[in-house]
């Protein structure tokens, strides 16, 4: 049987980089015994932080799933990453996860990247207790985290934990936690590495502190409910039962309005306060049971883009996600979310988007970097696969006679490109194998060699995802790549109709090769970025040969235009064409429908698109000048000034070219408090010197 859904919780850690979620996932294996050692961030000897490039930076970028065990309950955790410039990643566990734990530094507090990521979960109704680690360090200090919690994520935070003693209070130094449910203080034992945890009498010193944050904690769960309002107006407390019952309903009310944030705390690096915070991810976040069933929709046939629901029973169809790939030295293991139904190995499943059947034939729970290879697993896990060849980031993989493609993880589209070439020219090989690796991995990176240069061109969402794409490729795969500026992704258009004609006629060894065609290229919006149409008369010249020439002119038209970009927003119409059976080869249409379209170009007026990124920048309320003010030498167009807390988020669009360096200089700008998101919102005239620039290149 697979695993009860009510015991399961698939939670992810989110943390403003450095706040401790690796140290924090550290302890959590540990006292789980997913591990038997203890790794440290800094000696670069963590379970979670696996990939080489991360161990070095002491950072987290690719999220990983881990699961443990704790009293029964299995807790995947599905490891988010805490850099800005990884939205997409981000985005990609908050859909895969159903519950999360954001961790917090007591002595920085809320920062820039817990706040963004805070409102994506927001978005996507991810229920959240609160950590708030490093107590130990100088400067630490509870209630001021708190009160930030509660002022800056504009939420309802409750104390269920509070810290007894704290390096800047100057009078005890950090000693332990007491548990305000059941009023008893917590030390834990240093000597084995807090596994041994000691519940004594709240000592005297901390009574009244301690009653005080507990009746803040009665009142607000009162509120949840009129009967524990009751007893609590009568008897002026509630049992510990009732208090955990209520702190649940009101940590998975899914009214963003009503919903409440059980706060916890304590130090990961000094071993304290990580198992109560184990136990509220049990006590409070949501099972797989406790979200809605997943929606998806029939990916073909009759019924194509109907909707349809999932449960999360091992009985019903089997539909999950593919949210991670990760490259293996033999084999890629595929990160998968099972929403419903009972996967076993050796299974073949559908993927709807390819339309092709793909063998699972191993299915692992995944510990770090231990695994187990399992017999079944159900709705609500998380596991690894290995034999999917053809599934990406974001595919559905489900039963073959019930297909379901679920809500895709949408990727937007890339808008920054550079030239990279191995050093040594015996890897050239070498780099077109991986790069399309890298690609599979990852949505929102792609590859390509450009035709006319020959280049191999790499793109992606900014200018850190390249860097570190580059860097993957040192230190995964031993490759070095010199590489040029980054540029943004442009689009070339035509500003009025044009023609232009082919004609190729040539005699070779007493045969005649002919074809003839005219072609008009003229400014459209169309759904694709290029429209095709024809007006020939049907049966004007053969089909199959009509066919032939419209895949050639197809061609010719993506390969780019005048300065080698793609084309977009331009229809082009087939006006005229002679072919003939036995005449029309395969090399004279080639050649005539490319002269047409080149003619057809040079005899244009084009026009250079750039994106146009919708801005979100959130400054505190000191910082707005600066901020603003470098905005404007960008010319950013702000359209919508609002203020949150003492913050102010700032609306607008950009051109990206102009945003070159953006996130080094809005964090110097801030002291590091600003934070910014951007997504392609159009393409737009590039100013006329770009495109002047480019064709006196050529
Ligand atoms: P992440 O970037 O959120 O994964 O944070 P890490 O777990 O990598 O921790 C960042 C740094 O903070 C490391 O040097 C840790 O040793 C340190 N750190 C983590 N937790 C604590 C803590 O509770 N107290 C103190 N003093 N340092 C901590
Ligand atoms: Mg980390």
């Amino acid at each position: 049987m697979p695993r009860p859904l009510e015991s399961i919780r698939n939670t992810g850690i989110i943390a403003h980089i450095d706040a401790g979620k690796t140290t924090t996932t550290e302890r959590v294996l540990y006292y789980t015994k997913a591990t038997h050692k203890m790794g440290s961030v800094d000696d670069g000897t963590t379970e979670t932080d696996f990939d080489e490039e991360e161990a070095q930076r002491g950072i987290t970028i690719y999220s990983a799933a881990v699961s443990c065990d704790w009293q029964g309950t299995q807790i995947n955790i599905i490891d988010t990453p805490g850099h800005v410039d990884f939205t997409a990643e981000v985005e990609r566990s908050l859909r895969v996860l159903d519950g999360a734990v954001t961790v917090f530094s007591a002595v920085e507090g809320v920062e820039a990247q817990s706040e963004t990521v805070w409102r994506q979960a927001d978005r996507y109704g991810v229920p959240r207790i609160c950590f708030i680690n490093k107590m130990d360090r100088i400067g630490a200090s509870f209630e001021r985290v708190f009160d930030e919690i509660r002022d800056r994520l504009a939420c309802t935070p409750i104390a269920v934990a509070v810290p007894m003693g704290a390096e800047s209070a100057g009078e005890d130094p950090f000693a332990g936690t007491i548990d305000l449910v059941a009023m008893k203080a917590l030390y834990f034992d240093s000597e084995s590495k807090g596994d041994t945890v000691r519940a004594e009498e709240i000592p005297e010193r901390y009574a009244a502190m301690a009653a005080a944050w507990r009746s803040k904690l009665l009142d607000a769960v009162a509120d949840l409910d009129e009967e524990a309002m009751e007893t609590y107006l009568e008897t002026d407390d509630l049992p510990a039962e009732t208090v955990k019952r209520l702190l649940r309903v009101g940590t998975l009310e899914r009214d963003a309005g009503q919903r409440i944030h059980p706060v916890f705390c304590g130090s990961s690096l000094d071993y304290i306060g990580v198992q109560p915070l184990l136990d509220g991810v049990v006590d409070y976040l949501p099972s797989p049971a406790d979200v809605p069933p997943v929606e998806g929709q029939t990916p073909s046939g009759k019924k194509a883009g109907a909707t349809e629901t999932r449960e999360a029973k091992p009985d019903a169809p089997l539909a999950g996600l593919v949210f991670k790939i990760i490259a293996e030295q033999h084999a890629d293991l595929y990160f998968y979310r099972i929403y419903s139904g009972t996967l076993k190995p050796n299974s073949r499943l559908l993927n709807p988007r390819t339309g092709k059947k793909e063998l699972v034939s191993q299915v692992w729970q995944i510990q770090a970097s231990h695994r187990t290879k399992i017999d079944e697993a159900g709705p609500g896990e998380i596991v690894g696969l290995i034999g999917p060849k053809d599934a990406v980031t974001g595919d559905t993989l489900c039963e073959n006679a019930k297909p379901v493609v679920l809500e895709r993880i949408t990727f937007p589209e890339t808008v920054i490109s550079m030239a990279v070439e191995p050093e040594s020219s015996a890897d050239r090989k070498k780099l077109e194998d991986t790069l399309p690796r890298l690609a599979k991995q990852d949505p929102t990176f792609a590859a390509k060699v450009s035709e006319d240069t020959g280049q191999t061109i790499i793109s992606g969402m900014g200018e850190l995802h390249l860097e570190v794409i580059k860097n993957r490729l040192h230190k995964d795969f031993n490759l070095d790549v010199r590489v040029h500026k980054p540029r943004v992704s442009y689009r070339e258009t035509v500003k009025k109709a044009v023609t232009g004609t082919g004609t190729f006629d040539r005699q070779q060894e007493g045969k005649t090769q002919f074809a003839a065609v005219t072609v008009k290229l003229e400014p459209h919006q169309g759904d694709e970025p290029l429209t095709f149409a024809t007006s020939l008369k049907p049966g004007e010249v053969p089909a199959d040969l009509f066919a032939q020439l419209q895949d050639a002119i197809k061609g010719e038209a993506a390969a780019g235009g005048v300065v080698g970009y793609p084309l977009m927003n331009v229809r082009v119409t087939i006006t005229d064409a002679k072919l003939k059976s036995g005449e029309s080869t395969d090399v004279a249409i080639q050649a005539a429908a490319a002269m047409a379209v080149r003619e057809a170009l040079d005899n244009s007026d084009i026009a250079l698109l750039e994106p146009q990124m919708k801005l979100e920048v959130v400054t505190p309320t000191e910082f707005l000048g600066a901020v603003q003010g470098d905005l404007q030498s960008r010319r950013a167009l702000i359209t919508n000034q609002t203020p949150r807390g003492d913050l102010i988020v700032l609306d607008g669009s950009v051109a990206l070219s102009q945003m070159f360096g953006y996130s080094t200089q809005v964090r110097s700008l801030s002291q590091g408090r600003a934070s910014y998101s951007m997504e392609l919102l159009n393409y737009a005239e590039a100013p006329k010197e770009v495109l002047k620039e480019m064709l006196g290149g050529y």
